[in-house]
């Protein structure tokens, strides 16, 4: 086997800044980590994890078998029935987002007249579900509710149905979509199929953690309601919350949920101990807002850059790949860790320092950060 072409690739990305390393153990005494996705920091609660090991009676660490011919289906039906209860439909469990948005959009995409239309920065999953798809594929400006509009009109005309994906807490910029202009173009085009991907709010936004459509009263609305429980419910995992017939339609249908084995029960049960919990962290979920506010407005102050996040991430602009790695490294001697995000994750040129935040941080943990922010621009 010749791998001269496979080392050829590794050098461009070299020279163009852009190889990729797995990163080494980076967490030590005094480092205070803004990269992980924890956002509520319950990975760190060992108390959660004792807890949840003394209830357990028999822990089974593999279902051996796809979700479609597992014997053991009770810590599954278990989950979905308590999603069930919160989101008021259906739900069906993914291994992953990854799972989720390439599985459910391509099988929804595949059906012979849907015509995909996305947000241009959605995440990498839901474009690999509209290029499985192979549906015919519209992009609008970001949250720009004008252009979509625009590429809503060509899309009528190329198909019966639409679907509309994008996410509502996007997770390189940590701005929030305009939802409810989404779901009132609904009644301008009844075959518009609306799918959210809340990865970044379930547990995050919400009277009950369960996203920012249920902050904004619109669960009902929104067709596909698509979770992970890898962020802040610090487990693995994802769920589609549909109607019935969506359900039963993406069970015969989505490739990544019919030939993958189905997740550990064990893992399935932590899910559904944290969701438990999750539900009732609303002042977990109020201090996260305040120390987010904060921290954007501390940026801007440095920065003299209006924030695009409303959120618990955001964004410090690089705009170049140097810049992008100078500033992460230099974070990094002064205990911060805070990753360079590049080029293909984000456009080239709008390189940045994605900074996401979590509520066992406290007001002296966003001060000091932003004090080394400013020793190092
Ligand atoms: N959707 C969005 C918006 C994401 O940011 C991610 C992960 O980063 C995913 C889906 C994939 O989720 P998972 O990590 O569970 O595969």
């Amino acid at each position: 086997m010749e791998y001269k072409v496979f080392e050829n690739i590794l050098d461009e990305y070299n020279s163009a800044g852009r190889l990729r390393h797995l990163p080494q153990a980076l967490l030590a005494e005094g480092v205070t980590d803004f990269s992980s996705n924890d956002y509520l920091g319950l990975a760190e609660r060992s108390d959660l994890t004792v807890e949840f090991l003394r209830q357990i009676k028999e822990p089974r660490f593999t279902s051996a078998a796809s979700r479609l011919l597992a014997l053991h289906q009770e810590s599954y039906a278990a989950l979905e029935a308590q999603l069930e209860n919160d989101y008021g439909k259906p739900a069906l469990l993914f291994n992953s987002g990854y799972h989720l948005n390439t599985g459910c959009v391509s099988a929804i995409g595949a059906l012979p007249g849907t015509v995909i239309v996305s947000d241009k920065l959605v995440h990498a999953s839901i474009i690999d579900g509209i290029r499985l798809s192979k549906a015919p594929f519209r992009r609008f400006r970001h949250n720009d509710v004008k252009s979509l509009r625009a590429e809503l009109a060509k899309a009528a005309e190329e198909g019966e149905r639409i679907l509309l994906v994008v996410e509502s807490i996007y997770s390189m910029d940590g701005d929030i979509a305009p939802l409810k202009d989404f779901v009132a173009l609904k009644e301008e085009y009844p075959n518009l199929m609306l799918y959210v991907d809340e990865a970044h709010a379930v547990g995050v936004r919400g009277r009950f953690g369960l996203g920012v459509c249920e902050e904004l009263d619109i669960i009902d609305k929104v067709d596909v309601i698509a979770g992970t429980f890898g962020k802040a419910c610090s487990s693995v995992g994802a769920f589609a919350a549909v109607n019935q017939t969506l359900k039963v339609f993406l069970l015969n249908s989505s490739r990544s949920f019919i030939f993958s084995t189905a997740l550990p029960p064990v893992n399935v049960q932590f899910t559904r101990f944290i969701l438990s919990h999750i539900k009732a962290m609303n002042k977990e979920r109020a201090h996260l807002a305040q120390i987010s506010q904060r921290f954007r407005y501390g940026l801007e102050t440095i920065t003299h850059q209006k924030s695009v996040s409303s959120s618990q991430i955001v964004p410090l602009m690089a705009w170049s790949n140097e810049k992008a790695l100078k500033i992460s490294a230099k974070l990094r001697e002064a205990g911060i860790i805070a990753l360079p995000i590049r080029k293909p994750t984000v456009p080239a040129g709008t390189e940045r320092i994605r900074f996401s935040l979590n509520a066992s941080m406290d007001e002296r943990d966003i001060d000091d950060v932003l004090n080394k922010i400013e020793h190092v621009l």
